[in-house]
């Protein structure tokens, strides 16, 4: 029998022992997710499967790949006339009104394919700043803005992180949007600005020190800032382990005096940072269900590569470390996608704060999950593998990004280390 006083009792709080009580996670997909789902995977494997070798390589041949080659054009009005657009949009009239639980499955399934997400106007970072504008945007903001992004009429980025400063402390920033009357000015450089490439990137979100005096988190703006206004220069476009990326990229990014009115502030001065997390939740999250489906295409590929090889006398596929390195790949997608689940599940039912631990755990999960299944699908291709025939190379650069771009996985291992030890306060 526990005793009273043993500390076992304390390991849940109340306030988790109130959100626990409450969750009561169903595995079955809802009726509308599986109708999409059915929809979706028809769609993907009828008009988007076949395009998509020949379109990256037609890109890659360009000598300017910074282009919209006019199949995607096609395909988008195609999702969209199937009802496949915006499905991640939490609003039933302009998206598809699906919960994070509902919209998991078809991420995923958008995952196993490079193009799909963006056929189906769900492509990060479109899909954040997108959500940003919808929560936050005044009605102006949402007409000028808001309104072609859900049309996919034009792209964006997001402009937060710095090359001078260790951004993934984000007050760190040294840039600025200073108020001068009715304008709001904006110096600083940016870097690593996803989208910047794109020649429909129309708008950026700018986040930059406004008020030095301000407290910690009050003291930043985020910014919309037309991509024509001057001032706004585009300075190059990096690489992430020796691909382009193209047409949407990464760019380096400066902004010298540029000049906007005050109203080009999502939000107000100051509110930056509540935006920020707003952003981070949903729009980040997105990322690990896409993941999950690369992970699967991964072991896929894999699998039928093992199968088709012999060495040494016998199938590859009957060599116990094959068999052992793929039951511990299917183990691990299946535990990052539980995970994934259940970090959807509470931001739909608890909201995000109370699922920021959750959130946290399957952004540190899901690229490292994905970064070991695509290491070992290379490995089982042979040489074969780091080519770039079977995408796998591709798909582990991108992998490994993620440990970055969603803010390092230290910086999210401190967050979850920190609630676990605060139940024992
Ligand atoms: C492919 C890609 C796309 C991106 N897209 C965007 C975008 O669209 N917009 C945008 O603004 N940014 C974007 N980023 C940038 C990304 O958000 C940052 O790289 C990230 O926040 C880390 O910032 P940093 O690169 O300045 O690393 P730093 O802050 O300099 O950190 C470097 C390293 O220090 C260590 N570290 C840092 N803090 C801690 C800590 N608290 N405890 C322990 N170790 C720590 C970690 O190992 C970390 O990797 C993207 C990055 C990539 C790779």
């Amino acid at each position: 029998m526990v005793r009273q006083d043993h500390p076992s009792q304390k390991i849940v709080s109340r306030p988790q022992l109130s959100v626990l009580s409450r969750l009561s996670m169903d595995f079955q997909h809802s009726q509308r997710t599986r109708e999409l789902l059915a929809r979706l995977d028809g769609f993907i494997e009828r008009e988007v499967a076949p395009v998509e070798e020949p379109y990256h390589r037609e890109l890659l041949a360009l000598a300017d790949p910074w282009v919209e080659l006019p199949v995607i054009a096609d395909l988008k009005a195609k999702a969209r006339a199937e009802g496949l657009w915006n499905l991640f949009l939490p609003d039933a009239e302009e998206g598809a009104g699906l919960s994070n639980v509902e919209y998991a499955p078809l991420a995923e399934r958008m995952g196993r394919s490079l193009l799909a997400a963006e056929i189906c106007n769900c492509n990060a970072p479109d899909s954040g700043n997108m959500e940003v504008l919808w929560h936050f945007g005044s009605d102006e903001q949402k007409r000028r803005w808001l309104r072609p992004l859900l049309d996919g009429e034009i792209r964006s980025a997001f402009c937060m992180t710095e090359p001078d400063v260790a951004s993934s402390d984000a007050t760190n920033m040294h840039a600025t949007a200073r108020l001068e009357g009715e304008e709001v000015v904006l110096n600083g450089r940016k870097w690593w600005s996803s989208g910047a490439g794109h020649p429909r990137c129309e708008v950026m979100i700018f986040m930059a020190l406004t008020d030095p005096e301000a407290d910690r988190y009050h003291q930043h703006s985020m910014v919309l800032v037309p991509r024509q206004t001057p001032g706004v220069k585009v300075e190059r476009m990096l690489t992430t382990m020796g691909f382009v990326h193209a047409p949407g990229g990464h760019g380096e990014v400066s902004f010298t005096d540029v000049r906007l009115p005050r109203s080009a502030i999502i939000g107000g001065p100051g509110q930056a940072f509540a935006i920020a997390q707003a952003r981070l939740g949903p729009g980040r999250i997105h990322h690990c269900m896409r993941l999950i489906g690369v992970a699967e295409l991964a072991l896929e590929k894999r699998c039928k590569r093992v199968k088709s090889r012999v060495a040494f006398g016998k199938p590859v596929a009957e060599q116990t470390v094959t068999l052992e390195r793929i039951a511990e790949a299917r183990i691990m997608i299946e535990q990052s996608r539980l995970l994934t689940l259940k970090a959807a599940y509470m931001m739909d039912k608890v909201g995000n704060k109370v699922a920021r631990a959750e959130i946290a755990m399957i952004k540190v999960a899901a690229p490292n999950m994905l970064c070991k299944i695509v290491d070992w699908a290379i490995q089982a291709h042979g040489a074969g593998g780091v080519s770039d025939d079977f995408g796998l190379a591709k798909a582990y650069a991108g992998a490994r990004t993620l440990r970055l771009a969603d803010g390092p996985d230290e910086v999210h291992r401190n967050q979850i280390g920190r609630i676990e030890l605060k139940k024992y306060n």
